[in-house]
């Protein structure tokens, strides 16, 4: 079985005086084609401090929008959903935790992106398997409604985590619910949404001769 998993490069925040690259995965899986999170598509006076650099889904060569067949968020925050509104009509997937949060506490998010015209929730209450092999799973801690995809490679899964993890290093030492449940589907790698490249295991000692 063919699986793989590819990170788009969407935006660029500046954090902290560094810039903080923002990445959307798709999941070429043999039953479909599942992109997670969709990043920014524009500009907005809420987050102009971080000086955003956009460089949305919509009208890049090579990137084929209606060849996605589902489309997940991991959590709502700005930089996840903000090209939510390019799937009109198709129903989005997200925890209903998350959802409500979104929709009702402050200053969590860019609300006209979450529900901008046309957008559809799929609340998701739990697991879901989303397709066969491709499942949803509560992972909370960077929010209480976040959510990974964990996709079955027929060696160890691949896990795509949004930023239940922000930077790679948090998962070699993980301290949140979500974090020790990434770690306890005993991953091949794990991509996270503001990292290159994917956070793999180290080798195990006890398995060296
Ligand atoms: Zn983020």
């Amino acid at each position: 079985m063919t699986v793989t998993v590819e990170p788009v490069l969407v935006a660029e925040l500046l954090v902290e005086g560094e810039r903080m690259p923002v990445y959307v995965h798709v999941v070429h899986h043999p039953v479909g084609r599942v992109l997670v999170d969709t990043g920014m598509t524009e500009l907005h006076p809420a987050v102009a401090d971080m000086d955003p650099r956009v460089f949305p889904l919509s009208g890049r060569a090579g990137f084929d929008l209606a060849g996605i067949d589902l489309v997940v968020n991991t959590h709502l925050h700005f930089d996840h959903c903000g090209g939510n509104r390019l799937f009109r009509g198709r129903p989005i997937h997200v925890q209903r935790r998350e959802l409500d949060d979104a929709r009702n506490q402050e200053d969590y998010t860019i609300r006209e992106w979450v529900d901008a015209p046309g957008v559809q929730y799929r609340p998701v209450d739990g697991e879901l398997e989303l397709l066969p092999g491709i499942r949803l799973v509560p992972a909370p801690g960077h929010t209480a409604g976040s959510q990974v995809v964990v996709v079955e490679t027929g060696g160890r899964p691949s896990v795509i985590a949004g930023d239940t993890a922000v930077f790679a290093g948090e998962l070699d030492e993980p301290r949140t619910e979500g974090q020790r449940l990434i770690r306890s589907l005993d991953p091949g790698e794990v991509w996270l949404a503001h990292e290159e490249d994917p956070w793999r295991p180290r080798a195990d000692p006890r398995r060296t001769p």
